[in-house]
């Protein structure tokens, strides 16, 4: 049985040269140490790099039915262990049970899905201007995908760029993020007993300054995709762009959703609060702005500070709202608290770390509702990860979407409202790569693409569905003349 706390390169568990280690903490009770890894160096990442490259002939020739086989068997293993990936996301990264086990959840779902798709690349025929000429498409993989990914969807994001990237025939080099790597080592652990050959895979934890900066520069990996703040990936992009790679960075998000005159102000609470806390407010999609129109504005305030007072905050194991993933996120949280109450925003929730036994030590902090925002103060222009809603009035319809549209990012956008053509303009106008109607922020879909609109996103290619499958395959014309 493989270990899964150490580096999985070239089908082995390896320590790290360094011969160093870090300890992943509990949030919700830091002086529990949950597990222990590798804190790897550049040449850890650079063997992984060339155990993926060794890997690329074999993998690429395997038939895709096979491929996909392996895929789906591994998503199987991971049901079968999909309660105790679950407590150890949680202990990992804090998210509250339900949360978590729909994370794995989905993580098994996208395995099973992509499984589908290895026997159903395809191609296109088309008819030629030559006689006796077969001209058609083949899609075969971009080669070694290298992959960097955030700690808030330890398992889901993982899994929806790796499952396609090894459906399509690449092997892949992966970097998790430090505060909650073990979730991605299960899945190693899952694929290798599924029987993926040595080298198709390979996960080196540690930081991202030396083990994912070498992926991205190492002129043996193909294509990056990364997901994390808008702060490193930018860097990163320019980084790949350099090297001349095909790069992918889907990044933060500030997400409005617009309550219009004609909404029920309780239902729009509902679906703010929901967006905005679940989570722990540490969604890219999470709703962080609420903008409402002045009719309903006291109305939908009341409702919304209700649904934050009601919330049960705890350990995630047996709490509905668990704790931030860790100090640095905490302390960030609260310096917007108090940022946003020094230019003029009022408390109207929340704000505080709360009180009790459960509570003492974790990285908690209330669900919090700032009202009277302006939408040039930095709580309503800038991402802060945690379960803070800025509540922002607006005396009519066209202001609401101006407003929704006032920031650099443009992640995911919501509207709550009866109107049908309200509803159609938001969609026209919005600067989002996600638009619902009468539906939180958060919450995908596996099948359709996800990504950004503006400083979200690179938008350079989608993620998930057949989008996401685009990035992971290059396109060969074949002319045929027998
Ligand atoms: P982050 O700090 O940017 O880190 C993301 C990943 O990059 C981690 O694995 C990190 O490693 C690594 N990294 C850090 N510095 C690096 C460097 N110089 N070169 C290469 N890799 C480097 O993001 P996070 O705090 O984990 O995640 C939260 C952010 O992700 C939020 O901004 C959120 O909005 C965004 N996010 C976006 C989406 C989306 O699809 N748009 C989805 C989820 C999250 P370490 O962990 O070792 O630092
Ligand atoms: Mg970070």
């Amino acid at each position: 049985m493989p270990n899964g706390k150490q580096n999985y390169v070239n089908g082995e568990w390896v320590a790290s040269e360094t011969g160093e280690t870090f300890d992943v903490e509990n949030p919700a009770n830091p002086s529990e140490t949950v597990a222990t890894y590798q804190q790897s160096s550049a040449d850890d990442a650079t063997a992984a790099v060339e155990a993926a490259v060794a890997a690329e002939d074999e993998w690429a020739n395997t038939p895709g039915p096979e491929r996909g086989r392996i895929l789906r068997q591994a998503g199987s293993i991971l049901a079968d262990r999909k309660d105790e990936l679950t407590e150890l996301l949680v202990e990992e990264e804090g998210k509250a049970r339900p949360e978590a086990a729909g994370e794995v959840q989905r993580a098994i779902d996208i395995f099973h899905y992509f499984a589908g798709k290895a026997s159903d690349l395809g191609g296109t025929v088309k008819g030629s201007s030559s006689r006796d000429t077969t001209l058609y498409t083949r899609k075969e993989p971009v080669g070694v995908a290298a992959l960097v990914t955030p700690w808030n969807y330890p398992i889901a994001i993982p899994a929806w760029k790796l499952a396609p990237a090894l459906t399509a025939g690449n092997t892949v080099v992966l970097k998790p993020a430090s505060a909650a790597p073990g979730v991605v080592l299960a899945i190693a652990q899952a694929l290798d007993e599924a029987g993926l050959p040595d080298g198709v895979f390979n996960v080196v934890t540690g930081p991202g300054s030396s083990v994912g900066s070498e992926f991205i520069e190492h002129e043996g990996t193909d294509a990056v995709s990364f997901t994390g703040s808008s702060q490193v990936g930018e860097m990163v992009y320019d980084q790949a762009t350099d090297q001349g790679k095909r790069v992918q960075t889907e990044l933060g998000g500030k997400n409005p959703t617009l309550v219009a005159d004609s909404a029920n102000p309780a239902e729009a609470a509902e679906i703010v609060a929901s967006g905005g806390f679940g989570t722990t407010g540490q969604s890219c999609t999470a709703c962080s702005r609420a903008i409402v129109h002045e009719d309903v504005y006291d109305e939908f305030v009341d409702e919304l500070v209700d649904e934050a007072e009601a919330i049960d905050i705890g350990p995630g194991l047996d709490h509905e709202m668990g704790p931030q993933v860790s100090e640095s996120e905490l302390d960030s949280t609260l310096d917007y608290i108090d940022i946003a109450q020094e230019e003029g925003a009022t408390l109207a929730a929340g704000g505080n770390t709360p009180e009790g036994e459960d509570v003492e030590d974790g990285y908690f902090v209330e669900p919090t509702v700032f009202v009277d925002v302006d939408n040039d103060m930095r709580i309503a222009q800038e991402e802060v990860f945690g379960p803070v809603v800025a509540v922002i009035k607006v005396s009519d319809f066209d202001e609401g979407l101006e407003t929704a549209n006032d920031v650099e990012y443009g992640l995911s956008a919501s509207v709550v409202t009866d109107d049908h053509t309200e509803a159609n303009r938001f969609i026209d106008d919005a600067e989002a790569g996600v638009v619902k109607v009468n539906e939180k922020t958060t919450g995908l879909e596996l099948h359709v693409p996800f990504g950004g609109f503006k400083r979200s996103s690179s938008e350079t290619w989608r993620e998930q569905g057949d989008a996401g499958l685009e990035f992971y395959t290059i396109e060969k014309t074949v002319y045929d003349n027998y």
